[in-house]
């Protein structure tokens, strides 16, 4: 049988995790991989920012590794055009590339407020390393910094922010922050933690134009004052990066559809990470997760059916965690389920909050907060996200739980649940560490 010709598009989680299991797989067939980035790691970049990594380390792969799985590397290159009649694959110097298998994992993109001014070059986004480059050099100790956004990926940079300059707002358009990763209670805890330690909040501010004066950027809104800032940095969502498949016939919703092998519509086409919507591991319904772990199982699942193996992906469960000046707040699974029995826990004097939402006696979501050291030292986000991951039948434990809402231990341990999450990778294998 001839030698296949495997073609992967984008050298992020998704794309770089579909190459090395292919090859554990042992497909001996041809890759190439064409990307307009080098590789790295986005989620390391607040590790950059707050200047505990260096650039180096942002790197998730070395040129030896690439070598050594014999990759052939388009890099700098993008992907404008598809067809999937001829399998042949455009490239933006208008060179084709032809495959038997395809995947398309070119990830997302930051957007930009639909605003006056927000296109300005001297304003950031956070979403690569040139962005994390520009803030790095821009910030200093007397620096006034604005986030416009309190979503997930505001709080992710909130450290290095805080840790950088001392002068920091959040303005958001919504009247809370964090209004898709935690309810009102979560959010609250996090708002208040945050004004003690001086940083400044404006919820329900929407912003209408951004100006330039001199070095300042003013941010004006609907109502209520202007603000002047030294930096600004708009987390203000992300969008998928799919234009280029116009006309392709891969079908897309809010991302492409996939079936449980990560195929689209087309066989031979495959999707992962961020531009894939796929199966979401409590609900069964297809969404777009875009995080890590999701595109790290989406690229090892899609990898080993590429390899010809038939490999089922039972869904991504939702996770979202952050920690900001010490204190933890995470979500998982179906956190804001409309139909399931709640039991919930409160100690504002302590900043701690736990919610369970269950279906009978599986847990299908929690949200959590605490001080980092009490959540991280007991481990409970980790054992939370154990339950709700393998779907654990508490039985008796459920009522205990509404008893000690923050005595999550036990239930944990009696139900076993750590056996079920024993490690083993997608080919059956036992895990290894990742080849850097
Ligand atoms: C600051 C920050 C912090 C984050 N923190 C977390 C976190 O704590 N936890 C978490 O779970 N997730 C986090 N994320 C999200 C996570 O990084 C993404 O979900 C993940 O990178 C998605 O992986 P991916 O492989 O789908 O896409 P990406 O990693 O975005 O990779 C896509 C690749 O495709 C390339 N590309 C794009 N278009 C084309 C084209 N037309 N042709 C060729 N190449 C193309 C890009 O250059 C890139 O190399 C964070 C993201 C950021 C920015």
């Amino acid at each position: 049988m001839a030698t296949k010709r495997h073609v992967i598009v984008g050298a992020g989680t998704a794309g770089l995790n579909a190459i090395r299991t292919l090859r554990q797989a042992g497909d001996k067939g041809e890759i190439a991989l064409v990307s307009a980035e080098a590789p790295y790691s986005r989620m390391v970049l607040p590790y950059y920012l707050d200047q505990s990594i260096t650039e180096a380390h942002t790197a998730t792969v070395s040129p030896a590794t690439l070598d050594k799985w014999g990759v052939t590397r388009y890099f700098g290159r993008r992907a404008v055009a598809l067809n999937t009649k001829a399998n042949k694959l455009r490239l933006d110097d208008d060179q084709e590339l032809e495959y038997d298998n395809l995947l398309i994992a070119t990830g997302s993109s930051a957007a930009r407020p639909r605003i006056k001014g927000a296109d300005d070059p001297s304003l950031y986004t956070f979403w690569t390393l040139d962005d994390a480059k520009g803030v790095n050099q821009t910030i200093g100790p007397q620096t006034h910094t604005v986030v416009v956004g309190a979503g997930f990926i505001a709080f992710t940079i909130l450290n290095g922010l805080i840790g950088r300059s001392k002068n920091l707002t959040i303005v958001e358009s919504e009247s809370r922050i964090l209004p898709r990763m935690v309810d009102g209670t979560g959010a609250k805890i996090m708002e208040d933690w945050l004004k003690a330690r001086g940083v400044k909040i404006r919820t329900g501010a929407r912003l209408t134009a951004i100006e330039k004066k001199g070095a300042q950027h003013l941010l004006k809104f609907k109502s209520g004052p202007s603000i002047s800032a030294d930096l600004v940095v708009m987390a203000t969502g992300i969008h998928t990066n799919l234009g280029w498949l116009k006309g392709s016939g891969v079908k897309i919703k809010a991302a492409i559809l996939v079936d449980d092998q990560m195929r689209s519509n087309i066989p031979n086409v495959f999707a992962a990470g961020d531009v894939a919507e796929g199966k979401n591991l409590i609900t069964g319904v297809k969404e777009v997760h875009a995080i890590e772990p999701t595109a790290m199982e989406h690229g090892r699942v899609a990898g080993a059916n590429m390899a010809g193996k038939k490999v089922g992906y039972p869904g991504s469960l939702l996770i979202n965690m952050v920690g900001v000046a010490g204190l933890d707040l995470a979500s998982f699974g179906d956190w804001d389920a409309k139909k399931a029995d709640v039991i919930t826990g409160l100690a504002p004097e302590r900043s701690a909050y736990r919610k369970y939402l269950f279906k009978g006696d599986r847990m299908i979501g929690a949200i959590m907060a605490g001080p980092s050291q009490e959540t991280w030292s007991d481990n409970d986000l980790g054992m939370v996200k154990g339950l709700v991951q393998t779907g654990a039948r508490l039985g008796g434990w459920k009522k205990f739980l509404a008893a000690h809402p923050f005595g999550i231990k036990k239930p944990y341990l009696a139900t076993r649940t750590v056996s079920s999450l024993l490690p083993k990778t997608v080919l059956g294998q036992p895990s290894l560490p990742p080849q850097v």
